[in-house]
This record gives structure tokens, sequence and C-alpha cells, in this order.
């Protein structure tokens, strides 16, 4: 028998959301947070372009589009590292910090992908129980030890929805170590509308261990490419790119993600859109007599509890996909207007059966 690492004996495994059909055969996804749009037509034509030409490596330092994540942002291009999605730029922190006895700090529940990152690099998690369903950040302050490389801050957070607000998060900031890095996953960022909520961007310029998460697969509507970005100070995306494979990140997936740049007024319509049917699920379920913490993310979240698997069941035999978090509650990603009619009239069902 070969051995492997024990921490794959007792490892969580990462559980992707799910499809379903109802009976008479309507589907909708709603389990994944994914844009509900086809691609542009001008990313897809550019992508039909670049297929001519995967019989070559991709560009391994993705040289074009780093320009232009730092021109459209406004940072040097030394300050860019870019992976297979924002969950690898993730692992890669991870492993830039990894070794033994080293500590990460995080809120759980928070972003799935954490606990596992920490395993694989062999760190210590320090979950931070929410506070309700916020982030519980003087508890994640008086968390940090002398033995704390990184916490991680998912703003807004997946999968409450909540987002932490400009006062609190630079309070805490202002009490973190500067040898200790704090990463703001901001997966979400185009959907946030609360002006309080601030920018992550604006604290790394302030700051020389904040460094910011972002992704092209929600609102850019790129998640089956896999392309995601981090902008931190040099030191922190010098780290983070010697962790990266080469080539990582794929030929289409640099070509989408620049055509996704220069389509930004198109895409952000799409976000708007997506923005206007959240307060109206969110509202239609408060009508309904649910409890949702107000989101500012392209999903909602509803604390079940016990009901959790039950509810998802019920859901899905509307052929409606959710994501239930053990006996926690339920993430549901806000879809087209058909997909959330549907949605709602299983949420409304599951109430008057109970
Ligand atoms: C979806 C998500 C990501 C990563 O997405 P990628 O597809 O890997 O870019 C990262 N963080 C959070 C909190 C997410 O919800």
């Amino acid at each position: 028998m070969p051995r492997f690492r024990h921490i794959l004996d007792t490892m969580a495994a990462y559980k992707p959301g799910k499809a379903v059909a109802a009976p008479d055969g309507r589907s909708y996804k709603l389990s994944s947070n994914e844009s509900p749009y086809d691609p542009l037509p001008s990313v897809v034509e550019a992508i039909a372009e670049g297929a001519r030409q995967v019989n070559r490596y991709p560009d391994p330092g993705s040289v074009k589009l780093t320009e232009a994540i730092a021109e459209r942002f406004d940072v040097p291009a030394g300050h860019v590292a870019l992976g297979p999605g924002s969950v690898t730029v993730a692992q890669q922190l991870f492993e830039s910090v990894g070794e033994p006895g080293v500590e990460v700090v995080y809120a759980w529940r928070s972003f799935e992908a954490y606990p596992l990152l920490a395993d694989l690099a062999g760190v210590k998690s320090v979950m931070v129980p929410l506070a309700g369903e916020d982030h519980d950040l003087d508890a994640m302050a008086e968390a940090v030890t002398d033995r704390t490389s990184m916490i991680f801050v998912c703003n807004p957070n997946n999968p409450t929805g909540t987002a932490i607000r400009r006062a609190e998060l630079e309070s805490f900031l202002d009490r973190v170590p500067e040898d200790v890095l704090v990463v703001l996953d901001e997966a979400y960022r185009e959907y946030v509308r609360d002006e309080d909520v601030p920018d992550g961007l604006t604290l790394y310029r302030e700051r020389p261990n904040v460094a910011v998460l972002r992704t092209f697969s929600k609102a850019y509507g790129l998640a089956g490419l896999r392309v995601g970005y981090l902008i931190a100070p040099e030191p922190v995306a010098t780290a983070v790119r010697k962790t990266v494979i080469p080539f990582a990140v794929n030929h289409l997936a640099q070509i989408a993600a620049i055509a996704s740049l220069r389509a930004e007024d198109e895409l952000q319509e799409r976000v708007e859109a997506v923005v206007k049917e959240r307060t109206r699920v969110r509202e239609a379920l408060i009508a309904q007599g649910w409890t949702v913490p107000p989101t500012e993310a392209n999903f909602v979240w509803l604390r079940l509890g016990e009901r959790t698997p039950v509810f998802a069941e019920a859901c899905a035999s509307q052929g409606v996909a959710v994501r239930p978090y053990g006996q926690e509650g339920v993430r549901v990603s806000i879809g087209t207007p058909q997909a959330n009619d549907a949605f709602l009239a299983a949420a409304g069902e599951f109430l008057q059966s109970k």
C-alpha cells in the first residue's frame, strides 16, 4: 500500500454545487453563484479566435492580462499575480506561508475552500465563529498570536452575503501586526452597492500587509475558464508568483479575461440586473415570512438549522438546485427572473407545508 499524508484521511472534501431537475424537466442551478447569462458574443468571438493557437503553450507570465488588470485598477503590474481561479491564488497564498506551526485565522462559516487549503498546506486553521451572520472582527483580532502568518477576510462573506463596513475593517486592520498578511477575498466585489463597504484596493494602497483577491468567475461570467488574481504589495505578489505551477492560466482564459475587461460596461449592466433581482428576491422572501440577512453578493442566505436538508430537497423537487450547508443553512444564488420565481415558489410552498 503506498503511504500518503495522514491529513488526507481527515480532510473535508470540497462539495461543488449540484444541478437538479424536476420531474417535468425544469432545472435551475442556483447552487454555485455563477452568472446566469451566456458569455458575451465579443468574448465568445475572442475565445474562438484564440482556439486557433492552442497547439502552443500559453504565455507563462500572462503578460497582456496582467497589464490589462494593472491598467484597469491603476496599480503597478508587479503587484498583480494570476492563477487558474482565485481559489488557486488562495492556495498559492497558503503554500507561501505554509510551514509547521503556522496558524491562519478566518471566520467560520465562510468560504468552504479555506479549511481544505489550510490542511493541504499543513497550516493550522484558527476558525473564529461568526457573530450572527457577520464576521466577529474583535474575536478575530484576539485570535492572532505570534504563530499567525495570515488572516482571510471574505467580504462580502460566502455563504452569508453580509459585508464588513469601512470603519470596522479599518480598526481591525489597525490591530493586526504588520507582519501578518490580511487577505481580503472579494470574489463578489462587483455586486457591492453599500457605499460604506470599503473597496479592498483602497486599503491595499494604504497598508503594506493587505492583499486583495478577485476573480473572473462570478460577475465576469468566466467560471468555466478558471482565472482569478491577486493585487498586493510587491513582496506578496512575488511570493504568490513563485508558487504558481508553470502555464497554470491557460491561453483561452487569458484571452477571455482581456476581452471581458474590454466589455466591462456591458457586463456591468448584467451585474446591475442581478442586483435588482437580489432586492426583489430578498423582499419577496421577507414578505413570505423568512429572515434573510442583508446581502451584498449575488446570493441570499437562509439559516434553516435542522430544516436545511429538507428545504434543499423541497427546492430540488421543483427543479431548483440550492447549496445546503449541513444543519446550518442554505445559500441560494440569484439567477434569471424565471429561476428566481421558481425558487420563490418553492420557498413559499415550503412554509405553507409546515
Ligand atoms: C467563488 C469564490 C472564489 C473563487 O472562485 P474562482 O472560480 O476560483 O475564481 C473565491 N472566494 C470566494 C469567497 C468565492 O465564493
